[in-house]
């Protein structure tokens, strides 16, 4: 077998056998198979698709890549969370500390920017000292002592998908199901948690657009899981427009903070309690009201033991003045009156990311101070001149480049949709529409 006949093989839209497999992900793992062929067969898979067979086959080969870790020496039934990508997607910062508080141990590695999409790891380094790259002996350690760690992947862990979403990033081939599928599910699986929540992102901000592909993604995502022996439930949420209202990474850890107690956006604080209680539930844990452990402190309290055990400053809980902060901050106004008919996410990540918030490879700089806060999210009343946004620059410059932008993001409109946040809910057995 040779990496031209896989490539042949899916060009003409047939199925790979489990060793075809095997040989690509090895071949990806060690530098074999060039990344020319490589990007080759990933196209012809964005095109022809694959079977369930195999993409359960590549993402069982992907998590076999590298290291896998054990996670057994810790006490009771370990729940992984994930989400697929999105803009101001700070639920991680919430959910984690959230159901840590609760009882529930959270050992989560996680991922940093890239693309459009943000990364829990940069957000996490905007507080002073904030170590994300802990040993794995660190890591369950700090589990087992206070219940919670994040932590960036080691490079031992999935180094086929290293390798593949490099490739995939410069080759156009993200958006696809099988794709998707084998990249987190491998990761996963390697991360060694018993269940695993999965956070489906559909819409402009997200890498899959429409509900029926997003729900396409997520049965596919919960079956890998399943077939892996892991229980696993996967949400559908709204990425059309940003979640929250902060984009742009300290001022994301600042609205988390807010959330956490208990003052934070609706939308954000809603899906936090959702995955927080489904996180209990996969944890079989008794379910414990999670909206008081946000206005009694203890979800602030867990996540500054979090800071504090990864080196980072936790007084940023009692006063989140002590995040980078830009020096300019410049107000967009509405030109009319009317509905906020629409926000779009990815315009705003992109005025986020040409502020210096993102990257466009894993290893570029990024300003950890700037962004974008909005004022208004779709379905609210807006009069002209009212402020919609407010952007978070290093110069006035920088400011004024996306102004237009921003501003363009807003659909203003006599008359708007709320939309609905939650919209399906996937597990092995059923698909409920939850819409709302
Ligand atoms: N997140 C991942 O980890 N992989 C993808 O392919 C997309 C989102």
């Amino acid at each position: 077998m040779t990496a031209l006949d896989l490539i042949r093989e899916k060009r003409d839209g047939q199925a790979h056998s489990d060793a075809g497999i095997q040989y690509l992900v090895r071949g990806a793992t060690d530098g074999t198979i060039p990344d020319y062929q490589l990007a080759a067969w990933l196209m012809a898979v964005r095109l022809r698709g694959m079977t369930d067979a195999e993409t359960t086959s590549l993402t069982l080969a992907m998590a076999a890549s590298g290291r896998q870790l054990d996670l057994s020496s810790i006490p009771g039934r370990k729940v992984d969370k994930h989400s697929t990508g999105g803009v101001g997607d700070k639920a991680t910062l919430v959910v984690a500390p959230l159901v840590a508080a609760a009882g529930v141990p959270v050992a989560k590695l996680s991922g940093r920017a890239l693309g459009h999409s943000g990364g829990t790891l940069d957000k996490l380094e905007a507080i002073a000292g904030f170590q994300v790259d802990l040993s794995i002996d660190r890591f369950i350690d700090q589990v087992r002592r206070i219940g919670i760690a994040i932590a960036g992947q080691t490079s031992d862990i999935d180094p086929a998908d290293r390798a593949l979403y490099a490739l995939r990033d410069a080759t156009a081939t993200v958006d696809s199901v099988p794709l998707i599928a084998s990249s987190v599910m491998s990761k996963k699986l390697a991360a060694g948690a018993d269940a695993i929540l999965l956070d489906v992102k559909c819409g402009r901000g997200a890498f899959i657009a429409t509900i029926p592909e997003a729900e396409a993604l997520a049965r596919a995502l919960v079956r890998i899981g399943t077939n892996a022996g892991r229980e696993t439930i996967a949400y559908v949420t709204d990425m059309d427009q940003p979640l929250g209202r902060a984009v742009g990474n300290a001022l994301e850890v600042k609205e988390a903070i807010d959330t956490l107690a208990g003052r934070g956006p609706a939308d954000l604080e809603v899906l936090s309690l959702r995955l927080g209680a489904e996180m209990l539930r996969l944890a079989g844990h008794p379910p414990v009201d999670l909206h008081r452990l946000m206005t009694d402190g203890s979800a602030l309290r867990k996540l500054a033991e979090l800071i504090a055990a990864q080196d980072g400053d936790a007084r940023v809980v009692d006063n989140p003045g002590l995040l980078p902060s830009a020096p300019v901050k410049q107000p967009v106004t509405a030109r009319v009156a009317g509905y906020v008919a629409r926000t779009d996410a990815l315009e705003i990540a992109l005025a986020g990311k040409a502020l210096g918030a993102g990257r466009d490879t894993k290893s570029a700089p990024i300003d950890l101070a700037v962004g974008v806060v909005l004022n208004k999210k779709i379905g609210d009343p807006v009069k002209a001149g009212e402020l919609l946004a407010v952007i978070h620059a290093r110069t006035a410059e920088a400011a004024a480049n996306v102004t237009d932008r921003i501003a363009a993001a807003f659909t203003v409109a006599s008359q708007a949709q709320p939309r609905a946040l939650l919209l399906r809910r996937v597990t092995a057995t059923d698909i409920q529409r939850l819409d709302t």
